[in-house]
């Protein structure tokens, strides 16, 4: 199970000690209508090769400055009604290379991408 897909989930995570991924629903509803789909096939996969059920539940806690517990800004929290302009400011610029929204840009992908012929 270590191929190219786990040294890009591994580089997702980078160099942080994260043990979990959270996003918050609210941003993952307006990812496009596409990513979504995709995201919910994934993690049907995920919850038919694992029983989570049998972990202890979780909470996640915001954290603020100097890693103090925070609270959540309410319109985080709102997802059936979301705040777009809250939502929005949190959108990336597009790429100033080539104009795409940043998920859609192949730049990215290029400056990140091994070089040829290995490392
Ligand atoms: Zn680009």
């Amino acid at each position: 199970m270590r191929g190219t897909g786990y040294q890009k989930l591994w580089g997702w995570f980078g160099l942080s000690y994260a043990s979990f991924c959270v996003m918050p629903r609210i941003l993952m509803h307006e990812m496009p209508d596409d990513w979504q789909a995709k995201m919910a096939d994934l993690l049907e996969q995920f919850d038919a090769t694992f029983r989570i059920e049998d972990l202890p539940a979780c909470k996640v806690m915001p954290v603020g400055e100097k890693g103090k517990f925070s609270s959540w800004p309410d319109w985080l929290l709102h997802y059936r009604r979301p705040e777009l302009a809250r939502v929005n400011a949190l959108r990336r610029a597009p790429c100033e290379t080539c104009g795409t929204l940043a998920y859609e840009c192949v730049c990215v992908s290029a400056l990140n991408a091994p070089a040829a012929g290995g490392r």
